[in-house]
């Protein structure tokens, strides 16, 4: 948050209140009944003119601006109510013909907040203690000028004595009205504000002058007693950024962590700050802030990799032009990698935790059976298709496997860097040259595939394009695990989960059998998923069924998990009466190699470059 003093405000207010500039207030007040009332005055000119809701949501990656929850549209001129004619193709544009002599038009609308939800941030954001404010969601925009030439004067009411923060510069604050400095609807949209009764502001320190807060709303003040130790390893972020990337792209940034089990769960990248959902005791239950431990450093890097370098094909310019997913796996998958190599430098996680979390996702990549037919750059360009796929046969659709994958694909090229220069070169030169760049207020830098593997050359020479294009479009039965292997250790499975897994099946609130039964069932007896080339399914056993008896008893998570441990020593095959819709019938599995969990073991005759990898960089 920042103030700007009260001559600096009234000088913005003389500059900006020209009719070239679009006044927005929401009023938030009512924001407890999921709705939000929204005025705006916009400039206008005479004769016919096209009002847009943002549709392609940056860091979304799909065309899913929530337009269907814009409710109460009323548009004036000079006090007289004007028609608006809704595109019959593009369900996003508003027609209207302004009439002669109006300069200024007066818009009025609601907003539906939805109650909860799955999806991102048109999913569930509001509770009865706290709401996510998305600006993308609450304006309309001429059709015709660049969002980043148009200026957005926002004014916002907050609930009576909730607290709030944003990365959004604010001008004055009176009571619960909050006066925003003028900013380019760009920069506008990119800045969300979260608001709640509950709120905690920890600053996170500062780095050459640029500040650093977690901005904390929950639905209780339990859920925001963080650990001195867990603010500890977010300063350690901090820091592991700056010697990582060697600069930084905003004038200060904001984690706005909403903590709640009635939002949608998830984390969206913005060049100053980040709205990162998760459940309400995920700071205070030791499971929990294991399984969510690299979102806040996946989301902060984002602010380097996706904001200031983003794909050309995703750098539209506006929200209305469709995006290109193609070099989703720098995007997503590299930040992947980042955020999950700075968990461990900055303390989040142990390296064991680490190597653990590490084979969970290469066992579930190596044994995807969709591999044989889609290559991983498909899943990039399909991106936009696959956020929304179910969970069912997800592992023969293949989901959107450029994040854990891409976690895969850079640890080959952080290790193959290491290896070709001797230890003398490794992927956080690569980091520096290609996303440091100057420090500065947000600034977008495009790239294409041919500007990645030339960054890359510049560090260490090799055939990167080969490297690259092999990987990606493979559709060979395993997964690229030369990282871990060549960074010395091996993926192995044994009948001894790790801890992390024990956090892993808690948080999920499922069975995961995928390397026995070849099968997923939530705590509650759904099957989630069966593995198409596993035994479940070749029992006859289909996914989103529900698991009622296991060997002629009721179904439990530790009857099911029992009952795996023992067919290592007995030769009766396995019983699962199995309920699809109305109907019940019990399967046979003939399997007697007991419960099977990934890990990965040390390879002593191979340098262990993995653990250089994650040691961290900062100095002490
Ligand atoms: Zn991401």
């Amino acid at each position: 948050m920042r103030l700007f003093s009260a001559a600096a405000f009234l000088a913005c207010l003389r500059l900006y209140s020209q009719t070239d500039t679009i006044q927005l207030h929401v009023d938030a007040t009512d924001v407890t009944s999921r709705l939000y009332h929204i005025r705006m005055t916009l400039p206008a000119k005479t004769g016919p003119m096209t009002l847009l809701y943002p549709k392609w949501i940056p860091g979304e990656h799909m065309p899913n601006g929530p337009i269907a929850d814009l409710v109460g549209l009323k548009i004036q001129a000079g006090g007289q109510t004007i028609p608006w004619r809704r595109d019959s193709v593009n369900m996003f544009a508003f027609h209207i013909d302004v009439p002669a002599g109006a300069s200024t038009l007066d818009v009025a609308f609601d907003f539906i907040a939805p109650p909860e939800t799955g999806g991102f941030s048109s999913g569930s954001s509001t509770t009865p203690q706290l709401a996510v404010l998305s600006w993308n969601q609450l304006i309309l925009y001429p059709e015709g000028i660049p969002p980043d030439q148009i200026q957005a004067h926002a004014t916002l009411r907050v609930p009576d004595s909730w607290r709030y923060g944003t990365a959004l510069p604010i001008a004055h604050e009176s009571g619960n009205e909050i006066d925003f400095a003028p900013a380019p609807l760009t920069t506008l949209i990119d800045s969300p504000l979260s608001m709640g009764r509950h709120y905690r502001t920890i600053e996170l320190g500062s780095d050459n002058g640029i500040p650093h807060y977690l901005n904390l709303a929950a639905d209780s003040d339990r859920a925001m007693e963080l650990s001195p130790e867990l603010i500890t390893e977010y300063k350690n972020l901090v820091a592991e950024t700056g010697a990582l990337y060697g600069s930084r792209h905003y004038r200060d940034y904001h984690f706005l962590l909403t903590l709640s089990d009635h939002v949608a769960h998830f984390g969206l990248e913005h060049h100053e700050s980040s709205d990162d959902r998760v459940g309400e005791r995920t700071l205070i239950d030791d499971a929990s802030r294991k399984i969510e431990a690299s979102l806040l450093p996946h989301e902060f890097t984002h602010s380097w990799n996706g904001k200031y370098r983003r794909p050309a094909g995703l750098a539209t310019g506006n929200y209305e032009s469709p995006m290109k997913g193609d070099l989703l796996w720098v995007y997503e998958g590299l930040t992947n990698y980042l955020g999950e190599i700075l968990t461990p430098r900055s303390g989040l996680l142990t390296p064991e935790e680490f190597r653990d979390a590490l084979a969970v996702t290469a066992a579930q990549l190596d044994t995807e059976s969709g591999r044989a037919w889609r290559p991983l750059e498909d899943t990039a360009v399909a991106a936009q298709i696959l956020y929304d796929s179910r969970e069912d046969y997800t592992e023969y659709r293949r989901s959107v496997d450029y994040y854990p994958e891409g976690t895969l694909i850079w640890l080959d090229a952080d290790v193959t860097i290491r290896q070709l220069s001797k230890g003398s070169k490794s992927l956080n030169d690569f980091c520096r040259l290609f996303l440091g760049g100057e420090s500065g207020k947000p600034a977008l830098k495009p790239y294409t595939f041919e500007d990645v593997v030339a960054a890359l050359n510049a560090v260490q020479p090799h055939d990167w394009a080969g490297f690259l294009n092999k990987r990606l479009r493979s559709t060979e039965p395993h997964a690229p695990l030369g990282g871990i292997e060549n960074g010395g250790w091996r993926l192995v499975y044994n009948e001894k989960a790790s801890d992390y897994w024990h956090a892993y099946e808690t948080e999920k609130k499922l069975v995961d059998l995928s390397y026995s039964l070849g099968m997923l069932v939530s705590e509650d007896g759904m099957i989630a998923n069966v593995l198409y080339n596993g035994l479940a399914r070749k029992a006859g056993v289909a996914p989103a069924t529900r698991l009622v008896a296991v060997n002629g008893r009721q179904y439990s998570p530790t009857l099911l998990r029992e009952t795996v441990d023992a067919t290592a020593k007995n030769s009766n095959p396995l019983e699962l009466l199995i309920r699809d819709g109305d109907f019940y019938k019990t399967y046979r599995i003939d399997y007697h190699g007991g419960p099977k969990y990934p890990h990965l073991e040390r390879v002593d005759e191979k340098a262990d470059l993995l653990s250089a990898i994650i040691a961290p960089l900062r100095k002490p």
